[in-house]
C-alpha cells in the first residue's frame, strides 16, 4: 500500500494584517542648503548666531539630512563649528 504524501499548499498569508504598523510617508519638502542660497562660500566660525541653530540643544552638530546644507556646506559647516567650539564660542556638551 502506498500512501500518497501530497503537500497541502497553503493558504495565502494574510497581508493586509501589516499594514496598521506602516506609517503613511509623505514626500518631504525638499530643502534648499542655506549656503549656497546667500552665497556664502566660506562659512565663518565666529557666526554664532548662525552656527548655534545648526547644533541640537545638547550640542550636537545636526545631521545634513536635518540641516538641509548640501554636501560640500554640511562639511565646512561641520569644521566651523568644531572650531568654534575650540574658540569657546559654542558648547561641546549642554550642561
Ligand atoms: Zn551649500
Amino acid at each position: 500500500m502506498e500512501k500518497d504524501n501530497k503537500k497541502v499548499a497553503m493558504p495565502p498569508k494574510d497581508g493586509g494584517a501589516d499594514d496598521k504598523f506602516k506609517k503613511a510617508r509623505r514626500p518631504m519638502k525638499r530643502k534648499v542648503c542655506e549656503f549656497c542660497e546667500k552665497g556664502i562660500a566660506e562659512i565663518d566660525y565666529k557666526d554664532v548666531q548662525r552656527l548655534r541653530r545648526y547644533t541640537t540643544e545638547k550640542g550636537k552638530i545636526v545631521s545634513a539630512r536635518t540641516s538641509g546644507c548640501c554636501a560640500r556646506h554640511q562639511r565646512e559647516l561641520t569644521v566651523a563649528i568644531k572650531r568654534a567650539r575650540n574658540m569657546a564660542l559654542l558648547a561641546f556638551k549642554a550642561e
